[in-house]
């Protein structure tokens, strides 16, 4: 290493699992690191990367620091592949296929940046579900860092998932759902087999999905610290079981809030908050928002993978209506099932309750919507960047869980942080009602007051000598401590 090289910081490399909540929550913790003034190199998939120049400030917002560049690579899909619903799934063999040769290929070519501005990769921060990232930078000596962006508590289901197995407890017919878990230590009287990982149902299993997440998570220690988006106040008597195999695990969450915070202390408090959209947000829902009485209106959006039914879409339509509550509704583009999505299809006849209490639009700034004090609640699919937004927010919730975390994220808000109602497995009209009455009305005030604890200490984790904001820091030292 020359003279040069020595002065200069530390070269990161992140690479997410391309889709949305993995890389924006990535690109969160890349803004972090760069505020420690680390150089931070972002690999992105085309497909995401030209999303995000389209419908952010990521570029500007990102200018400022000098140590930071996007490369891009391809997610081995077809640009007009949907990347969402049942069809989410063809993601993880195309990246094996695909990219995980082309990521070699650029390692050795690249010879990773080496400049007199910019020094040679000192670590890689994979996402915790590529493991051909670390294939690679193991076999060339280069330290590896992983990140899991879901809960303490879904990884830790998955990584109990051989135990799981060898008990019989998984996979798991209809018949079974409501039988406890006993195989994952520290949640034996919170979970039945209906709230573990949605793949480990016999049902919906998806062999592929089942074996992914399986093998993925069993590989986790081999990376020298793990990240998780969380915080101890949250998920600590799971993590504590996670750090007997996982010692040099840092919980660096809300990440979302620390960004805020930390720019704040910075005082770059313009774009405080990064949103890293991969579909235009619109905005006008604000300004209807500030035409709504305080904590009237309940958000509905189930994220950027989830789909639903002509059908259900309709039980979620009534249910919402028949409430008397006022509701902002975000339906994506291409998340409704079978239907014509040049427009939305909401039936003629339903179209006056909207008019009369609802707004609708394609996608929302979700942050912000879940700030406004117009907001009282959230319909969600239960993803776990928008059940942190919703914490730090102070925001109850009615979660709708569809796959993968959701499905335990959901029990965890209900019946542990009693944040909310789970409406797992179930798609009805009158039960969607009565959850919103309960939630916006009749148990309001017991719902606020224990998510307005929970934004608390969300908060207080991030604040200087907070356990997310401690953990950052010695995250920070411990890269630095990578470099050879
Ligand atoms: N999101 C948004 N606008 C919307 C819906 C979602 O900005 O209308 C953002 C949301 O703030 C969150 C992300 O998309 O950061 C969704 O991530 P999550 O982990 O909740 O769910 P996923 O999309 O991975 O299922």
């Amino acid at each position: 290493m020359g003279s040069q090289a020595a002065k200069l910081p530390p070269h990161v490399l992140i690479f997410p699992l391309p889709i949305q909540g993995h890389v924006n929550s990535m690109l969160r913790l890349a803004e972090l690191l760069c505020l420690a003034e680390l150089h931070v190199t972002f690999i992105v998939s085309e497909f995401c990367y030209n999303r995000l120049l389209k419908h952010t400030n990521v570029e500007s917002r990102f200018a400022c620091y000098p140590g930071f560049s996007f490369q891009t690579i391809s997610d081995g899909l077809p640009e007009d592949h949907p990347r969402s619903g049942e069809r989410f799934v063809d993601i993880m063999p195309a990246l094996r296929r695909v990219t995980a040769p082309l990521f070699k290929q650029m390692m050795i070519e690249k010879k990773w940046f080496a400049s007199s501005t910019q020094r040679a990769i000192t670590c890689i921060i994979a996402d915790g579900v590529l493991s051909f990232a670390a294939d690679f930078v193991q076999e060339n000596r280069i330290p590896l860092v992983y990140f899991r962006t879901a809960s303490a508590i879904y990884f830790w289901a998955s990584f109990r998932m051989p135990a799981l197995i060898e008990a019989g407890e998984i996979p798991f017919k209809g018949n079974d759902m409501d039988l406890m878990v006993k195989s994952v230590p520290g949640m034996e009287d919170v979970i039945r087999r209906r709230d573990l990982p949605s793949f480990c149902r016999v049902d919906d299993l998806n062999e592929t999905t089942f074996q992914f997440i399986k093998n993925e998570t069993q590989q986790s220690p081999r990376a020298q610290a793990f990240i998780l988006n969380t915080f101890e106040d949250l998920e600590g008597p799971v993590l504590s079981h996670i750090r007997k195999h996982l010692p040099r695990l840092y919980t660096i969450g809300p990440n979302h809030f620390h960004l805020t915070s930390r720019l704040a202390a910075a005082t770059k408090t313009e774009n405080s908050i990064s949103s890293g959209s991969l579909w235009e947000e619109d905005r006008s829902c604000l300004a209807w928002l500030d035409s709504q009485p305080t904590r009237s209106v309940i958000y509905a959006s189930f994220g950027s993978i989830t789909v639903v039914t002509r059908e259900q879409l309709l039980e979620f339509w009534y249910g919402l209506v028949n409430s008397g509550q006022r509701f902002l509704w975000v339906i994506r583009p291409n998340s409704i099932i079978g239907a014509d999505n040049a427009s939305r299809p909401i039936p003629n006849e339903l179209e006056e309750g909207t008019k009369e209490r609802g707004y609708m639009v394609d996608w929302a700034p979700q942050q912000e919507v879940l700030n406004h004090p117009s907001i009282g609640g959230f319909l969600t699919h239960s993803g776990w960047n928008s059940t942190l937004e919703s914490m730090v927010a102070g925001v109850p919730m009615i979660c709708w869980p569809y796959f993968g975390d959701q499905t335990i994220n959901s029990r965890y808000v209900s019946e542990v942080w009693k944040i909310g109602l789970d409406m797992k497995d179930t798609c009805d009209r009158v039960i969607i009602e009565k959850m919103v009455r309960d939630l916006m009305d009749e148990r309001k005030d017991e719902f606020l007051r224990r998510a307005d604890e929970m934004a608390k200490l969300a908060r207080k984790a991030v604040d200087e000598g907070g356990s997310s904001y401690t953990n950052l820091d010695s995250l920070v030292d411990c890269i630095k401590s990578m470099v050879i």
